[in-house]
Order: structure tokens, then sequence, then C-alpha cells
């Protein structure tokens, strides 16, 4: 029985159809969602601010502004969720998506995980995003859906 399904998202048009799917997933097998967002610190320093420092006053700024984008993001699907009675809670997490995704699932035991095949990035080409490769590829028995973009 699936009663609890984690919904790693990033904001991007591909990680909504999945959370869209998950949705009326949801509605069939009257199961939770959780959705979580992972901030990824390293992206945040290296591709933001120059230099070996990472002064934590140019850092939280920052942080606190992709922390708000995520928190809008999945208030949108939260919103789908209780329109279609779904119980539902969104969490925000910050370091490596693949490891925090991986990690998640497991603590809170879930029995699917539903994510998109991509995310953000522009590179069209690759045949799967990383966070998805990434999470394919771990030792974990808990299943992946992955929702083609
Ligand atoms: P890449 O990041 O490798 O350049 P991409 O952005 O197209 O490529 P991924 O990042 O692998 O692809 O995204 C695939 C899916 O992984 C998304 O649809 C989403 O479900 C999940 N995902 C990606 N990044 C995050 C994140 N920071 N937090 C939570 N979920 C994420
Ligand atoms: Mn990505």
């Amino acid at each position: 029985m699936i009663s609890k399904i984690l919904v790693p998202t990033d904001g991007s048009k591909a990680a909504r159809k999945a959370a869209k799917y998950a949705v009326e997933f949801a509605k069939q097998t009257s199961a939770a969602l959780t959705l979580l967002s992972v901030i990824d610190k390293r992206f945040v320093v290296s591709q933001s601010i120059p230099s070996v420092a990472s002064p934590t006053h140019l850092i939280e700024p920052i942080e606190d502004y992709l922390k708000q984008a995520a928190e809008s993001y999945m208030e949108e699907i939260e919103i789908l969720c209780k329109h279609n009675n779904i119980q539902s809670k969104a969490i925000i997490r910050s370091g490596h998506p693949v490891e925090v995704i991986v990690k998640e699932a497991e603590k809170l035991k879930v029995d699917l995980i539903v994510m998109g095949s991509h995310g953000k990035s522009a590179i069209k080409a690759a045949f799967l995003g990383s966070v998805t490769i990434g999470v394919i590829h771990k030792e974990i028995k808990i299943p992946v859906l992955l929702v083609r973009r």
C-alpha cells in the first residue's frame, strides 16, 4: 500500500508536472504528500559569491531569498492538495539535493518518491537531470517514479 509519497521539487516546470502527477496519484491511493525543497548551499556559494571567502552576511540573504521562493512554489502545490482533500506538508532543507532527498525519504519512511526527469537546468540535451540520476543510482529500496517533462 502506498500511504506516504515524497515529492522533491525545485520549482521548475518539470517538477511542477511531477507534483501534479503525485496529486492525482494520491487521490487514488489516499496517500499523504510531503513536498521537499532542498537549498543547494554549494550553488549559493560557488555561483553567487566569488572568491574563497563565504561571508555569512552575504550568503544569508541569498538563502532567505531561495527559501522564500521555495515556500511560494510549494504553497501552490499545497493549495492544490487542499482542493483535492489530500494531506500535505512542505519542508525545506539545506544541503546536496540527492543526499537530502534520499535521507528524508528514509527518515519519513515514504513508500514512493515522485520527481521530474528534469529540473531547472537549461541543458535540454541531457537524458536525465543529475539530481534524478543521483537518486535513482542510490542504493535504497524506495521506488522512484519519474515524470517526464
Ligand atoms: P541539472 O541540475 O543536472 O543541471 P536539471 O535541473 O534539468 O539538471 P535535476 O536537477 O536532476 O535536473 O531535476 C530533476 C528533478 O529533481 C526535479 O524535477 C525535482 O523533482 C528534483 N530536484 C532537483 N533539484 C532539487 C532540489 N534542489 N530540491 C528538491 N528537488 C529537486
Ligand atoms: Mn537541477
